[in-house]
């Protein structure tokens, strides 16, 4: 069933079925939520199910008839999608689709416009769209989504229905992950525990940090206590040539460390509040070499070192002094 396919919003879902099954949709929606979280994919698959020609079931949709196909394929006359053109959503684009909202809906169903980021509407756009609010036209309905629903007019957010969406679960978003973006097992768990809440930021971070690049870095500080001062700096000079790698390689290692805080306090009783709980036995092995203290120490500079890079200090430098430390403060727990 289609709807099934939205992870983690059964009350949101269940609104708007019962809705579409009783005729009382509104002609205007709010969907407010974090990104990523099944908002568009909920209205999408709503717009299939109001214009169903052979419905599985009452407020649902078949996936294989001519309207479903065609939405599917982004290609129904009747469901109009406004995307933000650069920073913000132009009075033009508000003008161009109520051209279109003039006339009844061309495929005889029903007709939906979804304004994805509704809060980058501009004003002039706005108050373009408050009119579309005030007389809606026959037979459509309104989708605004938006994370930030505070930045949309007073007069906007009065006149929708507001329906919230939820942060996934890491475990809803791991099982997503598994079935639409052939992430399996391990991987799927360790991007789901880093998204806060959203499969669109588990997806974009499996693109940035690669999975077994992971290893290495982590292997990299777990071991920074033997290594060298040359080889930490030859090491230290790569790295500040990559502006996107030294962010992703801060992240890891504080997740690292927050892992064995957790591991400290819980033992092995607790893998399931591990980010990196394939690596358990590493874990265990570092957790016993170093305390509390120093893991806070650790963690308080590898943040210092993530404030001070966004205001252009040497990155080199910066590594250098970082790793070092770990290394004096890891080194203290091998004596
Ligand atoms: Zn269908």
């Amino acid at each position: 069933m289609p709807f099934d396919r939205i992870g983690g919003q059964e009350k949101a879902v269940a609104i708007l079925r019962n809705a579409l099954r009783n005729g009382r949709l509104a002609h205007a929606y709010l969907f407010i939520g974090p990104e990523g979280v099944g908002k568009c994919l909920t209205a999408t698959t709503l717009f299939k199910a109001m214009n169903c020609q052979s419905p599985p079931g009452p407020g649902d949709c078949c996936e294989k008839c001519p309207s479903c196909i065609k939405v599917n394929s982004s290609n129904h006359a009747d469901f109009i999608v406004l995307e933000p053109e650069g920073e913000t959503i132009k009075i033009d684009q508000i003008r161009e689709m109520q051209k279109r909202l003039r006339f009844r809906p061309l495929e005889g169903g029903r007709r939906a416009c979804i304004l994805n980021a509704a809060d980058c509407l501009n004003d002039a756009a706005s108050n373009a769209l408050l009119k579309t609010l005030e007389e809606p036209p026959q037979e459509t309905h309104l989708f605004l989504i938006t994370s930030r629903p505070h930045r949309l007019l007073p007069t906007i957010l009065s006149r929708c229905q507001w329906v919230k969406f939820r942060p996934l679960s890491p475990g809803q978003i791991a099982q997503i992950l598994q079935r639409d973006h052939s992430l399996v097992g391990e991987k799927a768990h360790f991007y789901a525990s880093l998204a806060a809440g959203s499969v669109g930021q588990a997806v974009a971070l499996s693109d940035r940090v690669d999975f077994e690049k992971r290893l290495d870095w982590l292997r990299f500080f777990s071991s920074l206590f033997q290594k060298s001062a040359e080889e930490i700096f030859e090491t230290c000079e790569r790295l500040a040539k990559e502006e996107e790698e030294i962010g992703d390689l801060l992240d890891l290692w504080k997740i690292w460390v927050r892992d064995l805080v957790v591991f400290k306090v819980r033992g092995t009783g607790a893998t399931e509040r591990l980010i990196n709980h394939d690596l358990l036995s590493d874990l265990e092995r570092d957790a016993a070499k170093v305390s509390f203290d120093r893991l806070e120490g650790i963690f308080a500079s590898i943040s210092g070192v993530q404030k001070s890079l966004a205001f252009n200090v040497n990155k080199q430098l910066a590594l250098e002094t970082l790793m070092l430390g770990i290394k004096k403060e890891s080194s203290m727990g091998h004596r």
